[in-house]
């Protein structure tokens, strides 16, 4: 009763005694095989050479570290025709020759290992009541072996950075399963080729759109049909809309300026509230301000009596950008220092002290000190210059161009009108669509793909393809002699309901074991992690 409590059941072990103290548990045994099989003849043999005593590690007992004391032989060979005259005593399956730890322990282990990593392992096992090593239980990890898929037939591949932009792996998943069946230590065509000339099982492979994958999968099998993924299409189309907007970077910031001076003028006849002076350095200080303040206002004079940007600038002297920039502007803001300081931090504290009638700014500025600022006064008088001397809550905002880059904008003109959430400038953008006919045009390609892709009507590819070739922009272009070069794939693409999503979902959670390892992962452990508990 004791003994099956205690031992693996297919062991032929007696326990002989039991000693405990608080934390550990340990079993004296001795083997109770009569005879034992020598590894290199294969004879049995019954005669006893001597004994020795090992100590293995067992699963914990209630809450008690395990350890065996046992009692194990070694034999003669009496076969003597065999090299090997003594052996250690071999047992079953739970404890391997020379083991210091019973299979069922070594199980758990590894499980833990692979799911948790080396050293979260070690520390949940030590809770545990399991004394092991962080490198023993990688060991462990790296011994697992990888239980392969019966005959592969859809998969996808992807590559995925081991470290970014210096080496790259592959990943290779089963779509029907969802399961990673094997990462590849590089993504070169021969690596991939190889591995599926040696699954031939495999009929249909996602993939994304690089040359690479495309020419290892028809090299190892021609008949094989390949699906370019949606996703990378839709990336390669976008990518060709952005360069595209760069084109039309004018026309671009153009709009964006006019929508806003439309609404920017009034500023002019209310000027910001003088600052009361208080010595002869502050008075210097915000002299020295007030002549950028005082060309703002003869800038904004000259605009609204209809004088060119160029030809204030040539008036008063200044730079096209400053008048650009002032043009733009609906009321004075002074640069807040020249170097950098945190005075922004304490802009909502400063506003709430001057709506509740603090409109000193020498008592500001040592209410701000004592919260930290650590920066000179004048900075906090250019800050509260702008803010209204007596009116309570109305604090003027400036009103500044806002420019989105040709990323956001690819992604938000690559969008249907109806989708638009209401957090994108709408009015921009179909100021944008309606004034600029190319991008009209372009735009309206581009989500007439989209249409196609999402309708599954994999036959319109071409004649858009040809369509664009003819009289569309040049980036575009190129993206439509892509698709073209590759258009068995993208056809597929369109048609097919498997794509790389999956693949994407197993990168993802590759990356999270990798992160986990500390940038320290071999590519062996990592694979091992990656496939062994991929769906377990
Ligand atoms: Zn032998």
């Amino acid at each position: 009763m004791e003994q099956s409590l205690f031992l693996p059941a297919e062991l032929d072990f007696i326990l002989s005694n039991v000693h405990y103290t608080h934390s550990e548990i340990k079993l004296n045994v001795v083997s109770s095989q009569i005879a034992s099989q020598c590894p290199i003849c294969q004879s049995i043999s019954t005669k006893v050479h001597s004994r020795y005593l090992r100590m293995i590690s067992d699963l914990p007992v209630s809450g008690k570290i395990a350890t065996i004391n046992l009692q194990v032989r070694k034999f003669f060979c009496e076969n003597s025709a065999c090299i090997r005259k003594i052996f250690s005593e071999r047992f079953k399956q739970q404890l391997k020759s020379y083991a210091r730890r019973f299979e069922r322990l070594n199980e758990l282990l590894s499980s833990m290992g692979l799911d948790l990593g080396g050293n979260v392992a070690h520390r949940v096992g030590k809770l545990c009541f399991l004394r092991i090593s962080a490198s023993t239980i990688l060991r462990l990890v790296i011994k697992s072996p990888i239980q392969t898929i019966v005959a592969p037939k859809i998969i996808g591949v992807d590559d995925w950075a081991f470290k970014k932009r210096m080496k790259y792996g592959t990943i290779i998943v089963d779509l029907e399963k969802n399961k990673v069946i094997e990462l590849l230590p590089d993504r070169e065509a021969k690596t991939l080729s190889k591995w599926l000339e040696q699954h031939p099982s495999v009929e249909i492979v996602s993939r994304d759109r690089s040359s690479t994958y495309a020419s290892a999968i028809t090299e190892a099998n021609k008949n094989i049909v390949q699906i370019a993924d949606r996703w990378h299409i839709l990336a390669n189309l976008t990518e060709g809309f952005e360069q595209f907007l760069n084109t039309q970077r004018q026309s671009i910031k153009e709009v964006a300026v006019e929508l806003t001076s439309t609404n920017a003028v009034e500023a002019v006849e209310n000027p910001p509230p003088v600052v009361e002076i208080e010595n002869d350095i502050e008075l210097y200080q915000v002299q020295s301000m007030s002549k950028y303040h005082d060309k703002f206002l003869k800038t904004k004079q000259l605009q609204i009596e209809g004088y060119s940007k160029r030809m204030i600038a040539k008036l008063l002297e200044m730079s096209r950008n400053t008048v650009l920039k002032y043009w733009n502007m609906s009321s004075f803001l002074p640069k807040v220092g020249k170097k950098r300081n945190n005075l922004l931090d304490y802009e909502d504290y400063l506003t709430q002290r001057w709506n509740e009638g603090e409109q000193n700014v020498k008592n500001l500025y040592a209410e701000i000190r004592e919260k930290g600022f650590k920066y000179q006064i004048r900075s906090v008088y250019e800050l509260m210059q702008r803010y209204p001397k007596t009116i309570i809550n109305v604090i003027p905002e400036m009103v500044k161009v806002k420019y989105y880059s040709s990323k956001q904008l690819s992604i938000w003109l690559g969008t249907f009108r109806k989708d638009w959430s209401d957090e994108l400038p709408k009015t921009y953008l179909a100021k944008l669509i309606n004034d600029n006919p190319i991008i009209r045009k372009v735009r309206n390609a581009v989500l007439n793909f989209k249409r196609f892709m999402k309708d599954k009507t994999g036959e319109k590819l071409v004649p858009w393809c040809k369509n664009i070739i003819e009289d569309e922009a040049e980036h575009i272009k190129r993206f439509a002699r892509g698709i073209l070069n590759d258009y068995q794939a993208v056809y597929q693409g369109f048609e097919s309901n498997w794509s790389n999503g999956p693949v994407e979902g197993q990168v993802n959670r590759l990356k999270t074991i990798k992160r986990q390892m500390y940038g320290r992962a071999s590519f062996e452990l990592l694979r091992k992690r990656v496939v062994i508990t991929s769906k377990r």
